[in-house]
């Protein structure tokens, strides 16, 4: 409803966002984040952290962040996904739909994305749904899917274990006239039954863990693109139609402090913050309508190229955490978040 309720108005790109609960007291204690208008969630208040006014007084200001939706801690994975399922289905119709989540390690990203009850399993259970909805319509649909990870600026493909021998490099090759994507060497999976789409979710996160012996550690310092190539043919009028959608969980967005970081990690975290920053930015070109879109500046942008700008849906989510301990990244991410609004 959103996304046809405002198309005109404000063009293909949206930002919501989510306040993950507190999972345990001994978390620690809860930050001041108010949601003052309940009825059209759209609007968050975090209290800032102290600071001193003119007069020398130590004063916390709020801080009012607006997006197009605002979930607070009791919404549901189902409730979120039920806010995104018409740009989801948008994908059947032919566009080109990517959405990602961005926020600190810890607020939420994959839960949201890749849990059994994310939006990933949701997504492909409606695709599955409609499509057999459509066949008696004369439509037929083929999904494929690729499942990568993009890590220090290299690409890894997901659904191919590790092996002992080098791994063939993954290469973006753009079709420039269908403006389409492959990844040459990426393994690309047809999924015809929603079993397929929990199989391939187990084996990309078993590859994760073999690739890195401190696997949340690195699913927190690289970024996970699935994607999902849909085609459709009716097979009365020969109407064809190709969509893409691209459900991306991005690296933690948490700035480590350079003394912190040295050689390999100090290269790592050079190249997270330039990519989120790049994604940042082509998201704000495309939002302005710019003609310059600075695709080629980061793996990730450059990957999605055709799925971002153009014919194309992008849905940022932005994760924060709950937490007093976390208000400092929380309000970098909010502020993030403004910037590509
Ligand atoms: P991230 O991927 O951003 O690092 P996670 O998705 O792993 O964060 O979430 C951190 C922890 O919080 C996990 O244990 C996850 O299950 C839990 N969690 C996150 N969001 C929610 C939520 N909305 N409801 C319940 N638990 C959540
Ligand atoms: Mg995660």
């Amino acid at each position: 409803v959103l996304f046809n309720k405002y198309q005109e108005l404000k063009g293909n790109i949206r930002v919501m966002c989510r306040v993950r609960p507190i999972l345990d007291p001994a978390e620690g204690e809860g930050a001041k984040i108010a949601f003052p208008d309940h009825k059209t969630s759209s609007q968050i208040d975090v209290t800032g952290p102290e600071e001193k006014n003119s007069l020398g007084a130590v004063t916390r200001r709020v801080l009012p962040f607006e997006f197009d939706r605002v979930f607070d801690p009791s919404v549901t994975n189902e409730e979120v996904f039920g806010e995104i399922s018409q740009l989801v289905q948008s994908a059947l119709d032919g566009y080109n739909v990517c959405i990602f989540c961005y926020g600190q390690t810890g607020s939420g990203k994959t839960y949201t994305m890749s849990s059994p009850d994310g939006m990933i399993p949701r997504a492909t259970h409606m695709i599955y749904d409609t499509i057999t909805k459509l066949r008696e319509k004369s439509w037929s649909y083929t999904m494929e899917g690729s499942f990568v990870e993009v890590y220090n600026e290299e690409l890894h493909d997901l659904l191919t274990p590790p092996g002992p021998g080098k791994q063939p490099r993954l290469e973006i090759r753009h079709d420039d006239q269908r403006k389409q994507t492959t990844i040459v060497n990426c393994k690309t999976v047809a999924l015809d039954s929603p079993d397929k789409v929990e199989q391939m979710l187990r084996q990309a996160q078993n590859n994760r863990s073999v690739a890195a012996t401190k696997a949340n550690e690195r699913s927190s310092r690289s970024h996970s693109v699935f994607m999902l190539r849909i085609t459709g043919e009716n097979s009365a009028t020969h109407e064809r139609c190709e969509g893409t959608l691209n459900l991306v969980d991005l690296a933690g967005s948490e700035r480590l402090k350079h003394s912190q970081a040295e050689g390999d990690r100090m290269r790592e975290t050079q190249n997270i913050n330039k990519s989120l920053a790049c994604l940042g930015d082509v998201i704000e070109a495309l939002g302005r309508g710019s003609g310059h879109v600075p695709y080629r500046n980061s793996k990730l942008t450059h990957l999605l190229q055709y799925s971002l700008g153009g014919n194309s849906k992008t849905l940022m989510f932005v994760m924060v955490s709950p937490l007093e301990a976390h208000l400092k990244e929380t309000i970098t991410s909010l502020r993030f978040a403004t910037k590509v609004h």
